[in-house]
């Protein structure tokens, strides 16, 4: 470590500060110590706004600058530097800006320090700056005594609940930039896209009954209402779904459900294959099946459920969830390939390579919306037609008008206020 005494012209800090954290503060303050001024380079300063990089140049220098007292502010410069897949040519372009904004302020061959944590892997970049000596700072620790990190708080703000989000970070970041947080949820949360319209054929594929009727039957009214044609595969029948009725009766029960819901959004067409509920496994066989499917309806969107590890970040998703979304998301390549599952080709049976779009319903980072408010309450009959389903539910999820309205009003949010329903879609986006 230099010795505290004569400070250096200029003491430099590089980061991303997605958020800006203790750990940065903690760097910026040993700066300040070390350096006449700190400068506080801001990397990926070119980028749009995407769950690594969520806020811009501008709202990261807000969140440094007003962490700072005002004579620490006055010593500070704080540079966006996009990057650049070169690392020694980012280097230099690095060098080359602290350079002129010290000159800009009258300093010429300014003595320069690098301030940083060089014992973390991740800051391997601080090497790049040879001819700048290096001051060590302590990482700060977060609240399980490892080293803070941006990307868990990342995980954390855009996963949890907001406000349970918010109240885990109180300690771990400058009380500014838990307001700028606070502030910025209402602020810039970017709107959800329209869903894509040009197709005019719709499979949904998913593990069990009901699967479609909290959230995206809704839009099935609306496709169904524009002429378009919807059919239903569900993997399982949902025999296992009900703890006081066995399976046989089960799942006669809920299919009989599954077929009326369907109908009350205008879907005829509803096939099971009999893959065992509850023990649904992500198999060539299920991605068979589903290829098969496919390739029968020829599609041009697919619709299914949340197929990642939780529910929003908080709740445990069931293995027939996950599974039966990565089955389809497989296979939608097996379709299109005539030498996968070769066997289901001829006859009427062709290739089909026309899917356009897997659109994911109840995914926790949804990019498209589309608005329902017509067929909201066509959909509310189909999840409350899963009567005896709902019945040994209970709880609000059971409350198929109140559950539905507060989700369609809540994606209206992020949607020009409209009653609606969200997708993450993967495909032609
Ligand atoms: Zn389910």
């Amino acid at each position: 470590m230099k010795p505290l005494g004569e400070p250096a012209e200029a003491a430099v800090v590089i980061g991303r500060f997605q958020p800006f954290h203790n750990g940065h503060l903690a760097l910026v303050n040993r700066a300040l110590l070390a350096g006449k001024w700190c400068v506080v380079i801001v990397g990926s300063s070119q980028e749009s706004r995407t769950d690594r990089n969520p806020f811009t140049a501008g709202e990261r220098i807000e969140m440094i600058a007003g962490a700072l007292g005002e004579a620490d502010r006055e010593r500070l410069i704080v540079l966006p530097v996009p990057d650049l897949n070169d690392e020694p040519r980012w280097a230099q372009l690095v060098q080359r800006e602290v350079l002129d904004a010290l000159t800009e302020r009258g300093v010429e061959r300014p003595s320069i320090v690098l301030v940083g944590h060089f014992k973390d892997p991740s800051s391997d970049y601080l090497r790049a700056f040879p001819e700048w000596p290096l001051v060590h700072a302590e990482p700060v620790d977060d609240a399980q005594g490892s080293a803070l990190h941006a990307t868990d708080l990342r995980e954390r703000y855009f996963d949890l609940p907001r406000a349970e989000a918010l109240a885990s970070f109180v300690g771990l970041m400058p009380s500014t930039t838990l307001d700028f947080l606070r502030r910025w949820q209402n602020t810039s949360v970017p709107d959800l896209l329209d869903m894509p319209t040009d197709f005019d054929r719709v499979l949904a594929v998913v593990a069990h009954p009901d699967d479609l009727e909290y959230g995206a039957s809704a839009a099935v009214a609306m496709w169904t209402d524009a002429g378009k044609t919807v059919s239903y595969l569900l993997i399982s029948r949902g025999e296992a779904g009900i703890d006081g009725i066995e399976p046989s009766e089960c799942g006669r029960l809920r299919a009989a459900e599954q077929v009326a819901a369907a109908a009350c959004v205008g879907v005829d067409t509803v096939e099971f294959l009999d893959h065992r509920d509850g023990t649904i496994e992500n198999t060539v066989a299920l991605r068979r099946d589903i290829a098969g499917a496919i390739r029968r309806h020829r599609p041009q969107l697919i619709v299914t459920l949340n197929h990642e590890d939780t529910w929003f970040g908080v709740r445990w998703n069931s293995p027939d969830h996950r599974n039966t979304g990565r089955a389809v998301l497989d296979a939608v390549g097996d379709a299109g390939n005539r030498w996968i599952h070769p066997e289901q080709i001829g006859g009427m049976v062709e290739p089909w390579d026309g899917v356009r779009w897997v659109a994911i319903s109840g995914a926790a980072n949804p990019t498209h919306a589309m608005a329902i408010e017509p067929g909201l309450e066509r959909a509310i009959a189909s999840l409350e037609a899963h009567a005896t389903y709902l019945e040994a539910l209970g709880g609000p999820m059971a409350d198929a008008r109140s559950f539905l309205t507060g989700m369609a009003q809540a994606t209206g949010e992020r949607f020009g206020g409209r009653l609606a329903t969200s997708f993450k879609l993967f495909g032609e986006v």
